[in-house]
């Protein structure tokens, strides 16, 4: 509870309220059920999306990607749709209080529609974001997905998509022994079929030293994010180690199994 309170003097401060104006408004009706929020973290190239949305279906979740959520509001000509557009089309990264702006509109929308919950797809992003969800969403589980850096590089590197019916693949076939405690990772390729192989295109920004830097920038970016979840007893570290036949299975079984509990103890 103590933690909360500190949240609440927080998020309260940065909006220019007293903390009891923003327990007022937190205690609204509509505010009353905090809508359940699964957040999934990792960095560039994980498979986030890919597990996100399959986890989503499986478990009935509405699948929420800040991208999208931006995209959509831009497209409904909102008040808030046109001073977003603004700023995006200048090139501008979208301040925190408008990120979570979007996200609690979509939230409330989604409770008054009758959504069970939301599956958060590479957001929160910053420190302030992870700290306003934490006020306005029930966060049962922020799963932090990742992937031995040299792995995650290698598979940047192989991404390929085909120039005439979009689909991606990947040529990377990774197959490294367990060593120094670290686990096997088996992660065979997604190869295209004969008609796409011939098609096949690099994205231009996929080079070794752009990764290299999406991997750090995110690195910088993310331990804050995940500093917030792991004080408030919701982070869980998971790490992929094989393809997807393998590791949804496995990512399914972490989200229903007690090993939220076990890091809410950890934490404690
Ligand atoms: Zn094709």
């Amino acid at each position: 509870m103590l933690q909360r309170a500190k949240l609440i003097a927080r998020v309260a401060q940065e909006a220019g309220l007293t903390a009891a104006q923003l327990n007022a408004k937190l205690e609204q009706p509509s505010m009353l059920r905090r809508t359940p929020a699964w957040v999934f973290l990792g960095p560039p190239g994980v498979g986030k999306g890919t597990y996100a949305s399959r986890v989503a279906d499986a478990l009935g979740l509405a699948h929420i990607s800040a991208g999208d959520l931006v995209r959509e509001e831009i497209k409904q000509q909102t008040d808030l749709g046109q001073q977003v557009a603004t700023i995006v089309n200048q090139g501008n990264l979208l301040p925190d209080q408008y990120v979570m702006q979007l996200l609690q509109n979509r939230l409330s929308e989604g409770a008054r529609k009758g959504e069970e919950g939301v599956l958060l797809d590479g957001f929160p992003r910053t420190r302030n974001q992870a700290e306003a969800l934490l006020t306005f969403a029930d966060v049962q589980l922020a799963l932090n997905l990742s992937l031995r850096e040299e792995v995650l590089i290698a598979k940047c590197l192989a991404r390929r998509k085909c120039r005439d019916c979009g689909k991606n693949y990947n040529l990377a076939d990774i197959d490294l022994p367990a060593s120094e405690g670290k686990p096997a990772i088996r992660m065979p390729p997604l190869l295209p079929p004969a008609a796409c192989a011939a098609k096949l295109e690099t994205r231009s920004d996929d080079n070794f030293s752009t990764v290299k830097r999406r991997i750090e920038v995110h690195k910088a970016e993310a331990s804050p994010v995940e500093d917030i979840f792991r004080k408030a007893g919701v982070l869980s570290d998971f790490e992929i180690t094989g393809g997807i036949p393998e590791t949804f299975p496995r990512l399914l079984e972490t989200l229903q199994s007690g090993s939220l509990t076990q890091d809410r103890e950890q934490a404690a």
